[in-house]
């Protein structure tokens, strides 16, 4: 596999270096060639121009294209321009075929079905570079499509795009179909001579507390946490729900893993009901947190890939990037992340709209994440060694990568207070148990929600405990709380039960879904394990115990009353034994 990159800046100029190529080709044994040509110009007529010029020279070639946020040409950020990659296939058993048709939402699931079929149909299909156009749509029925193909082909490309962020235009090109303003081309490779790996990078570091999507539907993300989504925006980063919206959170996604990868999520506009429109499709119940591009780990992350992808040997190597990375690192700098992979092999591609990567076997739609497909024929070559890449980054970015740590940092240490300090504002002091207020607010939760068939309360209170107290002191009478609650502690993590400490030496057990046999048998757990510990000072000590069962409608105060009649009544028939009301 070779490959060549054009930037073409006038058709005579590009026709020159054409025949420069195709003199090159002559004299060299070639199994396919084919174009792919990117820009940033909505405008077909150049672009068409390009095309026609490919097709005079070398009529036997194949050739694709689409609309984007910008060209990735040598590895390097261009603009401006259109950039022409012709990459040549030289194994006899590589083969390569384009297909392209229209792209709606009503179409996308029957597209894709029938991609399926043809892979079927064609067993050397390997890998599946795509080219699409996506503003406005759903992908999640294409991409659920796409994840049903044989499993053992790559899938990845992105979404045609324009240079205006806000402007949803697009189209993608294909030598058979034309141009295509709602289509997809897909650039199918393979043969047993064809190799391909790929992989995505993102860099997005998660910024603020984790949020759960409690009301999404489709692409619109509703609440968060049980608040309009757009709130969260407002509160931690004071974006209003103005023109400027789409460009001011661009650079803040939700982060979330779903299949074990990681997900970006930007929103596209922000609604009158205080909704979000992202993206893409965001599922419900995921645990969100907003995200921010830290330099440090993006650059890091990149030199990790290169030198994966190094060891992979690759001749190509296409990348489709997020539109909204171009406007984190700005035009200048931008660069910074597809450049190392320019060192390992001829690195080209654009700026999306939407990137799609197959990870085992899920096809999934990206968003503000970098996708990295590496080719090559044949047996890995021998490759130049590898610079250490050692650039600094530059004052204005250092300055963001110290902050975005320190909110982390901030963030997980208020994170790691507010769970500590949640946990202890349930758990009782001395005994390590749930607190009064705890358990009588689960009593209270279980009584009030579900079935009260199967709950038991189980009261306990140590027998004549003022005594221990008044003959041995009150750091012997704690020893001796302690102990019981030990037991009681371990049984609630055992079971899974909870457990409380209802006053000074006094207990609740709250069990649910359990029949009285069972409750009976906690007690009976409870009262003969405490029985046969001994004090260093105190002699053995008893419990005497009350067991009650919900009666249907009842309130929580009533059961809490019953219970406390059947321990009462365990007092008052001799103590150190098990009365069930
Ligand atoms: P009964 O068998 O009827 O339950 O008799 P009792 O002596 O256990 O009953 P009572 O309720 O009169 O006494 C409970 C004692 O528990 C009184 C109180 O001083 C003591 N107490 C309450 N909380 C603690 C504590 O945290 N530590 C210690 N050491 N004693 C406590
Ligand atoms: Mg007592
Ligand atoms: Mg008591």
């Amino acid at each position: 596999m070779r490959q060549f990159q054009f930037n073409v800046q006038s058709d005579s100029e590009f026709r020159s270096e054409l025949l420069k190529l195709k003199q090159w080709l002559s004299s060299r044994v070639v199994k396919h060639v084919l174009f792919q040509v990117y820009t940033e110009i909505l405008d077909i007529e150049p672009f068409e121009a390009v095309c026609r010029i490919i097709d005079e020279e070398m009529p036997d070639s194949e050739c694709v294209g689409c609309s984007s946020n910008g060209c990735i040409f040598n590895g390097d950020f261009c603009t401006g321009s259109i950039v022409v990659v012709c990459t040549v296939f030289e194994y006899q058993t590589t083969g390569l075929r384009v297909l392209a048709c229209e792209l709606t939402e009503q179409t996308q699931k029957e597209v894709a079905a029938r991609f399926k079929a043809f892979t079927e149909e064609n067993p050397w299909i390997k890998a599946c570079s795509l080219m699409l156009t996506i503003r406005g749509m759903s992908m999640t029925g294409f991409c659920d499509e796409l994840s049903k193909v044989r499993s053992d082909v790559s899938i990845f490309g992105g979404g045609a795009f324009n240079l205006d962020i806000n402007e949803d235009r697009a189209f993608v090109y294909s030598k058979e179909s034309g141009f295509l303003e709602h289509g997809v081309v897909f650039i199918l490779m393979g043969g047993e001579d064809f190799y391909i790996e790929t992989t995505y990078i993102t860099g997005w570091k998660p910024l603020g507390r984790e949020l759960l999507v409690t009301d999404a539907k489709g692409d619109v993300l509703k609440e968060l946490n049980h608040q309009p989504a757009f709130d969260i925006y407002y509160r931690y980063l004071h974006i209003h729900n103005d023109e400027s919206f789409f460009n001011n959170t661009l650079e803040f996604p939700f982060l979330y893993e779903t299949n074990g990868i990681e997900i970006l999520r930007a929103p596209i506009a922000g609604n009158k009901d205080g909704s979000l429109t992202m993206t893409a499709d965001i599922e419900m119940d995921v645990k969100v947190r907003i995200a921010y591009g830290d330099p440090w780990t993006i650059l890091s992350s990149v030199r990790n890939c290169c030198k994966d992808i190094y060891g992979f040997a690759p001749e190509a190597i296409s990348v489709f990037s997020c539109a909204a990375r171009r406007t984190f690192w700005g035009n200048e700098e931008i660069g910074k992340e597809t450049l190392p992979f320019q060192q390992v092999a001829s690195t080209s591609g654009f700026y999306t709209s939407g990137e799609f990567l197959r990870t085992g076997r899920f096809v999934n739609q990206h968003n503000v994440t970098l996708v990295v497909a590496a080719m090559r024929e044949g047996p890995k070559r021998e490759m130049p060694p590898l610079e250490e890449c050692t650039e600094e980054l530059s004052g204005r970015v250092s300055m963001i990568n110290r902050l975005a740590t320190f909110i982390k940092a901030t963030t997980d240490e208020l994170m790691e207070s507010t769970d500590r300090l949640a946990a202890m504002a349930i758990t009782d002091g001395l005994t390590g148990l749930y607190n009064r207020v705890e358990i009588q607010r689960r009593i209270i939760h279980n009584m009030e929600k579900y079935d009260t068939s199967g709950i038991f309360l189980i009261m306990i209170d140590i027998d004549n405990f003022k005594k221990v107290n008044d003959t041995y002191g009150h750091d012997e009478g704690d020893k001796v709380i302690i102990a019981l609650s030990n037991i009681m502690l371990e049984i609630a993590r055992r079971d899974g039960i909870d457990i409380g400490r209802w006053g000074g030496e006094e207990f609740m057990v709250l069990i649910k879904n359990r029949d009285i046999e069972y409750a009976r048998s906690i007690a009976e757990e409870i009262r003969s394990g405490f029985a046969a510990r001994t004090f260093d000072l105190a002699p053995s000590q008893t419990v005497s115990v009350g067991i009650t069962r919900a009666i249907s409608g009842e309130t929580p105060d009533a059961i809490c009353s019953r219970v406390d009649k059947a321990l009462y009544s365990a007092k008052n028939t001799g103590k150190n034994k098990i009365i069930i009301l």
